[in-house]
């Protein structure tokens, strides 16, 4: 019973920002496939937990990945997995609705359905008195194969107007289905809701493989396309995506979160954000300052959450209007050429003392490769200004492992830090901290690099040392390295490109009960060597470290996400050639196929 007293004991600790809405008949529980903490700092679950509350005739609930101690509770038999308000089992809902942001808690997805007592596959379902599963969120846009024989139906696209329609869609279903109502699947009819916008129902699409294990073509069985149009809102004004519920817990807990855009006009080549939320879309100034009033009665700290924050337009005047409140503005990450002085005094305003900057790559070739259209005089100037702002710890992001990228690339990272350490403590001796953020560059479905192999972590490894060492040689002590496990990095991007074929393997580590990376890494090398000696289990580098043909189907190439392929084939080409392209103009422009 302690899960139980745990759950109680969260819900008193929240506060829900908005009027609960009467259920209906129809129980949904909305899943974040990760522990309490990290769903309840995740907007998109929020906003999505909220949508099937207010939609007609729906009775919501939650669950989230217990807790390590409850997992082995459930493992052993000693306790059970249920919702997170009523207390109920999973199989008592009529729909379970898991809401995904990041390819990697696939995994989780697998274990939730296991502790739920539930068949795996979608298959061993069928015809039998389970709650339909359906998936969506940002993971599934991109690339939802490595689960599809999981899950009954996905909603591909953003939830504000395709959740009350499939809720629409399938009350007529059920009625038609009518007796018994609960427990209506959609398999093998035609029925409303597989004609809904962004709706995929992976039984209606059946991979073949050639010999040497490439896809060679998909048969469509289903109406219409076979085609899954991803969905997406013209004005984000209409909706708002702020904290609806506020708990301490969450690993935002002292902040109020408001969205301030979706997609990015600058189109850095390797980011998955920059391409899937095309064309940019960003909230009016007044709106969000509003929504950071609002959320000032609640918290003192506002998080602006979006891709790239410096480009937003008004911002300057919002960190003004949270400072001028007394509250401070935390922006998720800026792009240095696009702060301004008044950002950069506003910012100071508000009682930051970091701030995150994301040069990406340490060289002037890197930054043309990855299309960042930012150079190193233009760093030093933020750099510099932020320093003379009082900013005393920096943080900057880099990448390693990118496509073309040479050893002296990442020996550029340590010489670009040392001048930023250099100017800064110039202009302000009393500069804490430099920290040096390394992530392995991996391979994003929907990108210009999406057919680019991740390196082989050895190699990566490498070069972190390498890199560690110079960075020592440059600025002792001044810089802290934070370097991402490459081991990490490949689960990353096993999910990411991986096909159907991959499911087979997220089934057996979570048969396993791995979790944590080092077990997930082992049980990997395990498959790998099996896959070299016939086993019916895939060799991951098979999906991780090759690379993909041009002319390759690739696994989520059913998705329409409105690109055109040659147009990410012509920006993989202008990074060979370090060519550059301009941000989106959104007024004028229709190159890529998504304006
Ligand atoms: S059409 Fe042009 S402006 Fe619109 S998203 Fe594509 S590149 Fe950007």
């Amino acid at each position: 019973m302690f899960l139980r007293k745990r759950a109680l004991a969260r819900i008193a600790n929240e506060k829900v920002l908005y009027e609960r809405h009467p259920g209906g008949d129809i129980a949904v529980c909305v899943i974040y496939p990760n522990v309490y903490p990290v769903g309840m700092a995740n907007l998109g679950f929020q906003a999505v937990y909220h949508i099937f509350e207010t939609a007609r005739g729906v009775d919501v609930d939650r669950a989230f990945l217990p807790d390590p101690d409850e997992r082995v509770a459930i493992r052993s038999g000693g306790a059970q997995l249920l919702s997170f308000e009523r207390g109920r089992p999973l199989t008592d809902f009529e729909i379970i609705a898991f809401s995904i942001s990041f390819e990697t808690d696939y995994l989780n997805v697998i274990t939730l359905l296991r502790m739920a007592g539930m068949p795996l596959r979608r298959r061993e379902r069928v015809g039998r008195h389970y709650p339909l599963v359906i998936a969506g969120g940002s993971a599934v846009f991109l690339n939802p194969e490595p689960i599809a024989d999981f899950i009954d139906l996905f909603l591909i696209g953003e939830g504000e107007e395709m959740v009350p329609e499939f809720i629409a869609a399938y009350e007529r279903d059920r009625i038609q289905a009518c007796p018994p109502h609960n427990h209506f699947h959609p398999q093998g009819s035609h029925t409303a809701v597989s004609q809904i916008g962004g709706a995929y129902l992976p039984d209606y699409f059946q991979p073949e493989l050639d010999h040497s294990g490439r896809l060679r073509s998909v048969s469509y069985t289903g109406p219409g396309e076979a085609k899954v149009k991803r969905q997406m809102i013209q004005n984000l004004d209409r909706f708002t995506t702020t904290s609806l519920i506020l708990t301490e817990e969450s690993v935002f807990g002292d902040m109020y979160l408001v969205e301030a855009s979706r997609g990015c006009q600058w189109g850095c080549r390797f980011c998955a954000a920059g391409f899937m939320y095309r064309p940019i879309r960003y909230r009016s100034p007044r709106t969000l300052i509003a929504e950071a009033a609002r959320g000032l009665n609640e918290r003192n700290v506002i998080g602006l959450v979006g891709a790239e924050m410096a480009s937003v337009p008004g911002v300057a005047d919002i960190a003004q209007a949270v400072a001028d409140s007394g509250g401070r503005l935390s922006p998720s990450s800026l792009k240095a050429d696009c702060i301004s002085p008044q950002l950069a005094a506003a910012l100071k305003q508000n009682g930051n003392r970091s701030v995150t900057v994301a040069p990406e790559a340490g060289s002037e070739r890197m930054r043309k490769v990855i299309n960042k259209n930012l150079d190193e005089q233009q760093i030093l100037n933020a750099t510099t200004m932020l320093a003379a702002e009082g900013i005393e710890n920096l943080k900057l992001y880099f990448m390693i492992g990118l496509p073309e990228e040479q050893d002296t690339d990442v020996l550029e990272i340590a010489c670009l830090t040392a001048k930023i350490l250099e100017r800064v403590r110039a202009e302000k001796s009393s500069l804490g901290r430099v920290t040096v953020s390394l992530n392995p560059f991996v391979p994003k479905p929907w990108t210009p690099f999406q057919w680019d192999p991740m390196e082989e972590p050895q190699s990566i490894k490498r070069k972190v040392v390498l890199l560690r060492t110079e960075l020592w040689r440059l600025g002792g002590s001044a810089i802290e390295l934070d370097a991402e496990s490459p081991r990490d990095a490949y689960f990353q991007a096993l999910v990411s490109r991986g096909d159907r074929r991959v499911g087979v393997i997220l089934e057996r580590l979570s048969a396993a009960g791995c979790e944590a990376p080092g077990p997930i890494w082992q049980e990997l090398r395990r498959i790998k060597h099996e896959a070299k000696n016939g086993s019916i289990f895939p060799d991951p580098d098979f999906f991780v470290t090759r690379s993909y043909a041009h002319d390759e189907i690739l696994p989520w190439d059913f998705i329409d996400h409105q690109i055109h392929k040659w147009f990410l084939l012509s920006e993989r080409k202008k990074a060979h050639y370090e060519h550059q392209t301009r941000p989106c103009d959104v007024t004028r422009c229709t190159v890529c196929g998504a304006c």
